[in-house]
Parts: structure tokens; sequence; C-alpha cells
């Protein structure tokens, strides 16, 4: 029974890193593309080495445990390959499908655009925005912290899902045919007003639904 072979990994990134000798990176090929290159995996291989550990994730990346000592030129060589590498820590971090591997591209300027404007702002606790690029959003847009549903210029807004454990829930429909041209503003309202009332380290789902009928959430502005 192949599949059930070696269930247990040898090198776990937890054994690998018991002296503090190794970092894990989040690697993909980009935010939309999903598709590695034969050339991007032999510099994952690369990298990690003999002694290192390449995992694939729930997250739509590959995990590497590499060695830190050379850690800043296995970083620069991963990017000359086109990889990228996500950001670690306490940020809004975009996630996005595949846009049918590229055949429905109508929302992936505007992604661009709101990764550019998004990504990597400092919040109280980690915030997974995820957009789909149609109503099927068969990459569980509605499962994130922020999920996005793309149709016909605008898009559908999930907010409060608990995306794992016990009590697991999808979000729930929090504004509607919010257009392109306004997306980006409502959205950094939306955040805005995670860091301005969170408590300390609240997961945003926690507060969503602390907070869902509170006075601020209904002065965000659609126009
Ligand atoms: S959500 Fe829609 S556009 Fe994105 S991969 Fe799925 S079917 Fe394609």
């Amino acid at each position: 029974m192949n599949a059930f072979r070696n269930n247990i990994p040898e090198k776990t990134f937890a054994t690998l890193n018991e002296h503090g000798e190794y970092t894990r990176l989040g690697i993909s090929p980009g935010i939309i593309n999903k598709h590695y290159t034969p050339a991007q995996f032999q510099k994952m291989a690369e990298v990690v080495g003999e002694s290192g550990a390449i995992k694939y994730s729930a997250s739509y990346s590959i995990l590497l445990s590499v060695p830190t000592k050379g850690l800043e030129k296995a970083i620069k060589s991963l990017q000359e390959a086109g990889l990228y590498i996500a950001k670690q820590g306490s940020i809004v971090a975009m996630k996005a499908c595949d846009f049918c591997d590229g055949d429905k591209m109508e929302a992936a300027a505007i992604t661009a655009q709101l990764y550019n404007a998004l990504e990597g702002i400092e919040v109280p606790k980690r915030v997974r925005l995820n957009v789909n690029g149609c109503a099927s959003a068969c990459y569980n847009a509605v499962y994130d912290d922020i999920g996005l549903v793309y149709q016909k210029d605008s898009f559908d807004i999930y907010l409060g899902a608990i995306p794992m454990g016990a009590h697991a829930q999808a979000g729930t429909l929090f504004a509607k045919r919010v257009s392109i041209q306004h997306i980006e503003d409502f959205l950094y309202q939306i955040i805005t007003h995670y860091k301005a009332f969170a408590r300390p380290e609240e997961p945003f789902y926690r507060f969503y639904r602390r907070t869902h009928s509170a006075e601020f959430w209904q002065t965000l502005k659609n126009e």
C-alpha cells in the first residue's frame, strides 16, 4: 500500500529545528499561478540540500526547511528562479484562485492592485484575504478571513469565517457587488476598523463576530 507507506516523516521542521538551525519558507510560483517548472523544483531541492526538507501544505504553498546558515543566498536564488516567498507574521496575506489556469483572467488586474495596496499591512493577527475569480469560488474564499468572490466588475465580500477547528464555518455575506473601482478602499476601511477596534492578537473572525452589530460597520463607504 504505497499510499500509506512512511506515514511518519523523518524530518519534520520541529525535529530539524531542534537547535534553531533551520528556517521555514512558504514558497509558491505566485499569488495566481499554481504551476511550478522543473527548474523551480530543482532549485528548491538545491536550497534545502541533503539535510533539509520539503513539505506541501494546505495553503497553496510548499514549505521548505532551509538551513539558516546561508538563508539569504537561498532566498535570492529562489526569487531568481521566479518563486514567491510568503511574508510571515501578523500581516494581511493575499491568496487567490488560479483563475482557471489563466482562462478566466478578468479579475487578475484588480487582484494585483489589491496585492500591491494591502499585502503586508500590519494587523493584530494574520488576516488571510482570498480572491476567487468567479461565483464557483472553488478555492474556498468564503472559508478565509476576508473572502472576495468576483462577478462582473464587482466583488461579493464574505467576513467572519472560522477557517479550522471543531467550530469551522464559512463566512457570511457582508457586502454585495462592491465595484472594482471601490474595492481597494472598501477593504482598506475593513482592515482599518480591525486595527482600530480589535483586542490585542484577537483573530479577525472573533473580532468580526464580537463587533458585527457595532456602528462603525454601518459607516463603511461603498462609493
Ligand atoms: S474560482 Fe472560478 S475562476 Fe477561480 S479557479 Fe475556480 S472556477 Fe476558475
